[in-house]
């Protein structure tokens, strides 16, 4: 299919760090998927982590952690001939887009996105910053900037689509059409921490990092969190909600396996530590093919730069042609082009 008529995906991650498991399990999987189907942006969104981490450090780590990722990406089988990566702060047409659009909605509106008052408290923020309240308005730009018809994005981000599309009728009503209306695709499956905690996390540190290597999952898994009132093996134990099936399930294609050990988990007959190795070597089964990948691209000095670099360019290209449509749709180029054609003229004249 040509890419014309492909239809178009816009999702991103914040560059706060590598990516891990969960990520993998929530979201960076169906990007697997998605490539094959649509048309793929896919943004380093460095400014919107300015709104909980402005600090000189992170930024100062951007880019660093921006070619992680997108190795993250291409470790887990992300083909670079098929998706645009960006990097956000460098694409300026999304900063003028959110000016623009920043008159279709009201600060009420966003004030009673649940999601701003979660993220500054997470933050340990009391009181908000203007680019916080105004991050929604933020990613409809990233998604309007590209024309985007789908946004996969967690639950929690499921009413900032909605927003978007609200901003992109609400245009396309005041001013002719421009914006194709995106739809939310909601991503779920949260995958739990290796210490039993509801969600894997970076800042919990109880995460298998995608990148990480035999010895350090083998050591993660060994000192995961299993039931913890299986002081003895052959003390019968808790199998439901128990992180070490937990990630059985969902990584183990050996299903015959993690029922042989849920039974004997379930009836005292097999040890914590058996049920681990034996985990241990299913994730870095898993994990070994992200590995060659990783090491295959790595290998290659500058060609992650090069393809955010490319990537960024063409996104810019994007921007500017949106960002022509939207400002002519709005008549607002027409000022400025009165203005400087008089302008000429007269310096025209004056030069004769
Ligand atoms: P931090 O600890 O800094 O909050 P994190 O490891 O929780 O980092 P985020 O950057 O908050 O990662 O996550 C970005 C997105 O990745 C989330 O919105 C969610 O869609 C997905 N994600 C993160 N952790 C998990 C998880 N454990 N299970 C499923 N999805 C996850
Ligand atoms: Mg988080």
């Amino acid at each position: 299919m040509s890419d014309q008529l492909r239809k178009r995906i816009l999702t991103g991650d914040r560059p706060t760090g590598k990516l891990h498991l969960g990520h993998y399990i929530g979201s960076h999987r169906n990007r697997l998927k998605f490539q094959e189907q649509y048309e793929c942006f896919f943004l380093i969104a460095d400014l919107h982590m300015l709104t909980t981490k402005p600090d000189k450090e992170s930024i100062e780590h951007i880019a660093e952690i921006a070619r992680i990722i997108v190795l993250d990406h291409l470790a887990i089988g992300i083909d670079p001939t098929k998706v645009t990566f960006y990097l956000q702060s460098a694409v300026h047409e999304v900063y003028e887009l959110q000016l623009l659009l920043s008159s279709l909605v009201t600060v009420e509106r966003l004030q009673q996105l649940p999601t701003i008052k979660d993220m500054a408290a997470a933050a340990g923020m009391d009181q908000i910053p203007y680019n916080l309240l105004g991050y929604p308005v933020l990613q409809a730009a990233d998604i309007l900037m590209p024309r985007a018809n789908l946004v996969p994005v967690g639950k929690d981000n499921e009413s900032h689509v909605e927003l978007a599309r609200q901003i992109a009728r609400r245009f396309n009503n005041a001013y002719g059409e421009v914006f194709p209306l995106p739809d939310p695709f909601v991503e779920g499956g949260t995958l739990v921490g290796t210490d039993g905690q509801a969600k894997m996390s970076k800042s919990l540190d109880n995460a298998i990092f995608l990148s990480d290597d035999a010895k350090t999952v083998q050591r993660r898994v060994m000192s995961m969190y299993t039931d913890p009132n299986r002081i003895r093996a052959d003390i019968p134990g808790t199998v439901e909600g128990n992180p070490v099936f937990v990630y059985h399930d969902t990584f183990n294609p050996n299903k015959a396996e993690v029922e042989d050990l849920k039974e004997r988990y379930r009836t005292g007959n097999v040890g914590d530590v058996e049920v681990k190795e034996k985990l241990a070597v299913a994730l870095n089964n898993f994990l070994e093919p992200t590995r060659e990948r990783r090491a295959y691209y790595e290998a290659q000095t500058g060609y992650v730069d090069e393809l955010i670099y490319n990537g960024t360019l063409r996104a810019r290209e994007e921007g500017k042609q949106t960002l022509s449509a939207v400002k002519k749709a709005m008549g607002l180029s027409g000022a400025w082009n009165r203005i400087s054609r008089a302008a000429e003229k007269r310096t025209k004249k004056q030069g004769q």
